[in-house]
């Protein structure tokens, strides 16, 4: 590793990469994987069939490239988001992670600033630095809760050309208010400001209702980023998607590399659309998971954070790194996200979150 990274030192990289580390939450083969957020519960078999069936299908026509467009899909997501949206309100690419990187190559850029609300996900300054978009780290109250008023004075402040609110947050688990996201785009529509709503866990949260898809009408700056990795299962075949204005579609085109979504992602990602009820079916289990984890936490004396999400973030640990240790050699990987004294566990099936509940409370006298 050494000697890679002297090597990496040799190389004429750009300035703004030198001593920069990548993306890592650890990959370590353990029994228990409840560290990325991923459902985990296993893949219905139906849905296996489907998607195999549905690869088999578009491996006949891989001499040639996919559909650039991918209206079909479009179209799939837009009938799932509901809300009267349409496919030339869709967009979609490999990840939402690549979905913000597209958004940032379009609307930041040199001499722009992207602001965001700390902690938050961790991609979000490393895309704004692949993208030399000035990465702005903005404030959130004790609690991490972020009010209408706190939001909207720290875009006035910064003017940022983008703002990404996430919601329910990561690493956190708390939602926002549609009052904050209508405050933060009147903020940011006074110069112009683009405002992402990033709603990555938005089927775990306790009313999926309350989505910014029912601001979307007459907001045209305003775009809401999902993806099927979390709820849907499906982390493994790089899926996310926004919805958006038509012309704010119109803008990542300029952006996107051609053919960017594979004819085997587009045809996986139909059949996981035609076969959602089986993979959402385990949803209403993950949160009952997570409520478990919360109650289970508050009675220990710890202090989990109220949780929207498929995970729960948690406090009142004295050596936070000591017990995510403790838990690994028990083969329990959750995440330390480098925040000292706390912690973040992925809600998983009742076998796995009992598994890690057995380590905690047998660590957790040493570690408090
Ligand atoms: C997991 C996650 C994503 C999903 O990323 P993909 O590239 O779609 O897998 C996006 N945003 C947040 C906040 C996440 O936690």
């Amino acid at each position: 590793m050494t000697d890679s990274l002297d090597a990496l030192d040799r190389l004429p990289l750009r300035d703004d990469l030198r001593g920069r580390s990548p993306y890592g939450a650890p990959m370590i083969d353990v029994p228990y994987t409840l560290n990325v957020n991923e459902n985990t519960h296993p893949m219905p078999p139906e849905v296996v069939e489907a998607i195999t069936e549905a690869v088999r299908e578009a491996a006949t026509g891989l001499n040639r490239y996919p559909d650039r467009d991918f209206r079909e899909l479009r179209a799939a997501l837009a009938e799932y988001l509901g809300q009267g949206l349409t496919e030339e309100n869709l967009w979609a690419a490999n990840g939402s992670n690549e979905i913000l990187q597209q958004i940032l190559q379009v609307f930041g850029g040199p001499g722009r600033r992207v602001l965001s609300f700390m902690p938050t996900y961790s991609m979000y300054p490393l895309l704004a630095l692949g993208t030399n978009t000035e990465f702005v780290p903005g404030e959130r109250s004790a609690d991490y809760s972020l009010d209408a008023a706190l939001a909207a004075e720290q875009v006035r402040r910064h003017r940022p050309a983008v703002t990404i609110l996430c919601s329910p947050n990561n690493p956190t688990g708390t939602a926002l208010g549609l009052d904050v996201i209508e405050a933060v785009y009147e903020a940011a529509s006074e110069f112009d400001g683009v405002v992402v709503v990033d709603e990555a866990y938005a089927e775990f949260a306790r009313d999926p209702e309350d989505t910014a898809l029912t601001l979307l009408t007459g907001r045209e700056r305003l775009i809401v980023s999902r993806t099927m990795s979390k709820a849907f299962a499906l982390a493994g075949a790089r899926v996310g998607y926004f919805a958006a204005a038509p012309a704010v579609v119109d803008a990542v085109t300029l952006v996107r590399l051609p053919y960017h979504l594979s004819a085997i992602t587009q045809a996986a990602a139909l059949a996981a659309l035609r076969h959602r009820e089986g993979l959402l079916a385990n949803v209403e289990d993950i949160r009952r998971q997570r409520d478990r984890i919360v109650a289970r936490l508050t009675e220990l004396g710890l202090e989990p954070a109220s949780s929207d999400s498929n995970f729960v973030f948690f406090g009142g640990v004295r050596d936070s790194r000591g017990l995510w240790e403790d838990l690994l050699a028990d083969g329990v990987l959750i995440r330390d996200v480098g925040i000292a004294g706390r912690l973040r566990v992925t809600a998983g099936t009742e076998a796995e979150v009992s598994a890690f509940l057995a380590s905690l409370e047998a660590h957790l006298e040493n570690r408090r």
